[in-house]
């Protein structure tokens, strides 16, 4: 069967769940926007009134071919820019959001169309979801697997959330465009789907040690599409059509996978989390962060490369991780909080996974499963430099006391065990931090 035949169905899953695929409409192919008023038509409610969500960059790359499409199908089209910040594209934060809600709320459209990538289509679908009207986005760059999912990660309060709205009814997309786009938002794309294979790793050690729910068709999604773009990985570096396009739809049900568990298990291990404290540390520091799929490039290879550490060893001796987040880190008060509240939920839920790794039987069983999921870091590292993407902690910007403290610190933001968590359990960290940086950051 075809993935694209779920497109808008419930079915029941050999996981044992009925999954729904709210998206109804994915279309990759010349001549997309051109269908926008015939898909709204069918997909989207027949909307009368559409206000298109850009900003000054993506209106020029596509907004106003979409509104010309619409108004030429006598569609309304009013336009609501999405503010940038200060010498900076805009930001997907609780600020922003209202400076595109409010002018929402003038236009009172029936339908959101969000035209961009990353922060733009999570601030359309967050806005909408406030509003309660559908979205659905045409997309501009293979930058991230946001796209098809109900999650929206924002930062509130200089805090990652993960907040849970709605997916768009239709995910559209022009080959020309999305080829085109510049090459570190397709090689940041091309980063957020091989952590794949770390998330599920993650999500196996999961199933194993704390009886989480795990679904082989989601954990399998895009295995049939991977030859199109890790075959040939300098094909995405050369923007070969077949290569991108494998990497768009990967992208798409990478992101289907969340939205199918409703939640971010399938797609998003401790390789996240490194991305993640990144974004938080440069928000803290008034500093920059790279693109999201980039620093979670780098995030795969680390979390590979703890895999390889741990999966080497015999039967580990158990340490207890810190006792406590680092509040010197997190000098924000709303940020401390809250990190320390998800980490003291983590602690608390610690000792039954520590009794099962102690027993040799499930180590042994786990070393296998998880032997079977993860990359080696050099596979990973490869990947990554075929594909053009970023490799290095200078790639991405970051002095080395910026990685290592990510490095250090990136298992307090989540109440979600992974591998970094098993990592501290087992005595890699902190005492590898600077082994794992000079043999896979430097
Ligand atoms: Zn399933
Ligand atoms: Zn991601």
């Amino acid at each position: 069967m075809e993935l694209s035949e779920l497109l808008g169905t419930s079915f029941a899953c050999d996981c044992g769940r009925v999954h729904h695929v709210p998206v109804r409409r994915f279309v990759y192919e010349h001549g997309a926007v051109d269908a926008l008023p015939q898909i709204i038509r069918q997909d989207g409610g027949n909307a009368r009134r559409v206000a298109v969500v850009a900003d000054v960059r993506t209106g020029d790359i596509c907004g106003r071919r979409v509104e010309e499409s619409l108004r030429s199908a006598g569609i309304e089209a009013a336009r609501v820019l999405v503010p940038d910040r200060p010498h900076a594209g805009p930001m997907c934060d609780d600020v922003t959001v209202t400076a595109v809600v409010e002018p929402l709320r003038g236009v009172r459209p029936d339908l959101v169309v969000a035209v961009g990538s990353g922060v733009i289509n999570d601030l359309s679908k967050w806005a909408a979801f406030q509003l309660g009207i559908p979205y659905l986005v045409v997309a501009t760059a293979a930058s991230m697997n946001g796209y098809s999912s109900a999650n929206v990660a924002p930062t509130v309060g200089g805090v990652k959330r993960l907040i849970e709205a709605r997916a768009p009814v239709a995910v559209l997309a022009e080959p020309g465009i999305i080829e085109q786009a510049p090459a570190r938002m397709l090689a940041a794309g091309f980063g957020d789907t091989i952590a794949k294979h770390q998330s599920t790793a993650d999500w196996v050690m999961n199933r194993w040690l704390s009886g989480e729910y795990y679904c082989g068709f989601c954990a399998g999604i895009v295995a049939r599409l991977e030859p199109l773009y890790l075959a040939h990985p300098e094909d995405i570096r050369d923007r070969r059509p077949e290569a991108v396009g494998g990497l768009f739809e990967a992208l798409f049900w990478t992101g289907m996978a969340m939205t199918l568990m409703g939640t971010s298990v399938p797609a998003s291990g401790g390789e996240h989390l490194f991305s993640h404290t990144l974004d938080m540390i440069a928000e803290i520091r008034g500093e920059r962060h790279d693109l999201h799929g980039r620093q979670v490039g780098l995030g795969t290879v680390l979390s590979a490369a703890l895999y390889q550490r741990i999966l080497a060893l015999d039967s580990p001796v158990l340490k207890p991780l810190p006792p406590a987040v680092d509040d010197r880190l997190w000098s924000a008060p709303s940020v401390a909080a809250a990190v320390a509240e998800q980490y003291q939920a983590k602690q608390q839920r610690l000792e039954p996974i520590r009794h099962q790794i102690v027993q040799r039987d499930v180590w042994d069983r786990l070393r296998t499963e998880l032997a079977a999921e993860a990359k080696s870091p050099a596979t990973i590292h490869t990947w990554l430099k075929r594909a053009g993407a970023a490799v290095s902690m200078v790639d991405i910007g970051c002095s080395r006391e910026r990685i290592k403290t990510a490095l250090l610190h990136m298992h307090e933001i989540r109440k979600r065990f992974t591998i970094v968590d098993l990592a501290w359990l087992c005595g890699i960290l902190p005492a590898a931090a600077d082994d794992l940086i000079d043999q896979w950051l430097a």
